[in-house]
């Protein structure tokens, strides 16, 4: 068996990682690296449409997968020779998911019905650019050539995160895609932890992301609640939230605060988009906080689309929320920023920035102007807010307890810290096939 780790090695996200046995691969997410991880091409800059996605593979910016890319046109470098299956995605961030438009359409991918909501959010959004086929819904074992791939739901900041086991002809592999523990559904890590102990591994391949970063909790999702009204309390105007918008579970925090406060709960329209969908898939938070008689959905002044319109009944204007200011949580995505100028928020307006785009120390642009919005408004700014990944010490812990033979860390930038923890941690490097 062979593993190679494309991007995703020593930088957090971007995770592509390709397993292969007897000439049969499947991948392991398809993400896009994080902007500070850009060498060749951005957002501005990108390959050119009719090369398809030779710019890429020629600047080793994309690995050279051979009948893997949209079109399947030849490639420019010698192709590594595997025939590959299908692609599983761990969840729905962008460093996982995000180059999933440049799969060809025959390529299987699998992912959590959460995942594929998401993934629908982004094309709405046009962050992916074009409808994505051959989504597969994975719920239970997958036989692929000589792999089982076994989802196991784990949490994580976004719904629908997963961990897998993959059984191989050379043993078990667990990957354990972003994990957390503070989380409302941390159980299902403490209990995938558990079974990966269980199966004495062979191999684990882990994130590392919170290695090297200087606070070692997390907060749970009540502490944060505690700290939101704790500065609501002293501000006492109308409070403008900004979570991330698939983050279910945080969007719940903000409206039990509204809640708590008795306040009216207002929500931009990605944020609706969301709750809708989830809604749709059965998820009780989505249901209870889109059929509050509380919840409103803020209505733009341009004309509407026609999901858009779905929302009639729940709709509030500028002018209402600008009447009932001390009355409202409202959460405001950041391309909704431009919003407060029809707001005009009054003494007391508070933000609170948790999660939601633009990604502090990450988008520093796009802080400043975001700073600049507020400043000009006399809105205080707060950051809080609680990273979906495991902090330092559960890390730890984890890679002790499942102790496997090898231990292979990627989504880290420190990945020598697992040797603390253990003596069989293999320092991995880019693009390498490894004999497993
Ligand atoms: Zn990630
Ligand atoms: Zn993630």
């Amino acid at each position: 068996m062979r593993i190679g780790f494309f991007d995703g090695v020593r930088e957090i996200g971007g995770n592509k990682i390709l397993i292969e046995e007897n000439g049969t691969g499947i991948i392991f997410d398809f993400g896009k690296r994080f902007s500070i991880n850009n060498t060749y091409f951005n957002e501005y800059l990108v390959g050119r449409d009719w090369k398809g996605v030779n710019d890429y593979v020629a600047m080793d910016e994309l690995p050279p997968f051979k009948n893997f890319y949209r079109g399947k046109l030849p490639l420019v470098k010698e192709p590594i020779d595997v025939d590959i299956k299908a692609v599983f995605f761990s969840h729905a961030h962008l460093d996982h998911i995000g180059l999933i438009d440049f799969i060809d359409d025959s390529i299987d991918k699998y992912m959590s019905n959460y995942s594929k909501e998401v993934l629908s959010f982004f094309i709405e959004r046009g962050i992916i650019k074009r409808n994505i086929s051959n989504v597969k819904i994975i719920e239970s074992p997958v036989q692929i050539g000589p792999f089982t791939v076994s989802p196991i739901l784990i949490d994580h900041d976004i719904p629908g995160a997963m961990a897998f086991k993959i059984d191989t002809g050379e043993g078990t592999l667990f990957y354990t895609g972003d994990i957390y523990f503070h989380g409302r559904f941390s159980e299902r890590s403490f209990s995938f932890v558990e079974q990966a102990k269980n199966a004495h591994p062979y191999i684990l391949i882990t994130e590392g992301t919170r290695f090297g970063w200087g606070f070692v909790t997390s907060l749970t999702e009540e502490q944060l609640k505690e700290q939101i009204i704790n500065v609501l309390e002293q501000c006492g105007g109308i409070l403008f939230a900004n979570p991330y918008e698939p983050h279910i579970s945080r969007i719940q925090t903000f409206f039990e605060v509204a809640n708590e406060k008795k306040r009216n709960f207002v929500v931009t329209l990605p944020y609706a988009f969301i709750l809708k969908h989830y809604s749709d898939l059965g998820d009780t938070f989505a249901k209870d906080i889109l059929s509050s008689a509380h919840t409103f959905v803020y209505k733009p002044g341009r004309e509407l689309k026609d999901w858009e319109k779905a929302f009639d009944s729940k709709f509030v204007d500028a002018e209402y929320v600008s009447k009932n200011q001390k009355n409202i949580v409202m959460l405001l995505d950041f391309l909704s920023t431009p919003e407060l100028i029809d707001i005009k928020p009054e003494r007391g307006a508070l933000y609170v920035h948790s999660g939601g785009e633009p990604l502090a120390g990450l988008d520093k642009d796009n802080m400043d102007i975001l700073s600049n919005w507020l400043n000009l408004f006399n809105i205080p700014y707060f950051r809080i807010h609680s990273p979906g990944h495991a902090a330092q010490p559960d890390l730890l812990r984890m890679a002790k307890e499942i102790n496997p033979e090898i231990l292979l860390p990627i989504h880290t930038q420190i990945p020598e810290r697992f040797e603390i923890v253990s003596n069989n941690v293999k320092i991995l490097e880019r693009g390498i096939m490894y004999d497993f």
